[in-house]
């Protein structure tokens, strides 16, 4: 997989050089800690996050706080790897917080194009693998497509898509997700998951039709799914989610392709959530559950 290729040479490239020494010096410390810098920012790591990452690691090098068990070259890789572990949000994985009276129900925000109506239908096929009832709500009425599209993953996926006529494309997505919600108690589905429109970039409408719908629907869970290859401006879009609806988790998405990382590695950080999954294709198989330690151990191996 080409997963964060560059990034991932570099910072081997990087670790491997401290290879030959016996014992590091404040400036071998400084030397590796420099080329991490460059790496990271080339891969569009936000400035803060490769700032704190590299005093953190800095500081940790320099330190007497070290596994004497290592040679001082692995120290430093473990050093790396457990800042890595930490900016992707940490070694436990968050679980779906499930409502205490199904349904438990799901909202996806994003860009369009960001992989939401995939995501539905991947989130739909695994929560199916678990033996839940889950149903797709489709309030997504401003991209021509996105109702049909969103059937066609329900399905694949095997479960239901709950939407206004088809080619009724002026539909009201409050009132949809609203009504979705009776529906899904009326027919025993235990998860509800509501795509939502995406415009090509932030806007006030999109903020405030996404933050009515999540007042009509009170989801238990907001998940903010993001293209990794948006590179710099993953910052500052997930900033606009979180300050203009809100969101618990975030989903990234296309990670299947070579992407910088930039986005991977800044976001749990700068909006303090965690990154919940990961879609790595097109296909609704392409999608696992994200886990920080294997992700960082991806990156440095
Ligand atoms: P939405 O506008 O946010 O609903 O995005 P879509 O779900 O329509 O996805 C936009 C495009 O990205 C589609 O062509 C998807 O097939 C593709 N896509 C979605 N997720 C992935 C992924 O993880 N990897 C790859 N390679 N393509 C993806």
């Amino acid at each position: 997989m080409a997963m964060f290729g560059n990034l991932s040479d570099r910072l081997v490239e990087a670790l491997g050089n401290l290879r030959a020494k016996g014992k590091l010096t404040p400036a071998d410390v400084d030397g590796t800690v420099r080329e991490i810098r460059r790496a990271l920012l080339e891969a569009d790591v936000a400035l803060p996050v490769v700032k704190d990452f590299v005093t953190h690691v800095r500081e940790r090098a320099l330190s007497d706080d070290v596994n004497r068990a290592l040679n001082p070259a692995q120290q430093v890789v473990q050093i790396v790897n457990d800042e890595l572990v930490r900016i992707l949000g940490g070694t436990e994985s968050r679980q779906i917080a499930f409502a205490k009276q199904p349904p438990t129900v799901i909202m996806l925000v994003g860009l369009q194009g960001a992989g939401k109506t995939t995501l539905a239908g991947k989130l739909a096929k695994w929560f199916v693998g678990q033996k839940h009832s889950p149903m797709l709500v489709a309030a997504d009425l401003q991209r021509p497509n996105a109702v049909t599209q969103l059937r066609i993953v329900g399905d694949q996926a095997g479960v239901p898509v709950f939407s206004p006529e088809p080619g009724n494309g002026v539909g009201d997505p409050v009132r949809v997700a609203r009504e979705s919600m009776r529906i899904a108690r009326d027919k025993q589905h235990d998860i509800v998951i509501v795509d939502t429109a995406g415009r090509l970039g932030v806007d006030e409408a999109l903020m405030k039709q996404a933050a009515d719908i999540k007042a009509a629907v009170n989801p238990d869970e907001v998940f903010f799914v993001i293209d990794s290859m948006i590179g710099q401006d993953a910052v500052a879009t997930a900033k606009a989610f979180h300050d203009g609806v809100g969101f618990t988790g975030a989903v990234l998405t296309k990670l299947d392709a070579d992407t910088r990382g930039g986005a991977a590695l800044s976001v749990a950080q700068t909006t303090g959530q965690p990154i919940m999954f990961a879609s790595v294709g097109e296909k609704l198989d392409d999608f696992e559950v994200f886990h920080p330690d294997r992700m960082a151990s991806r990156i440095l191996n």
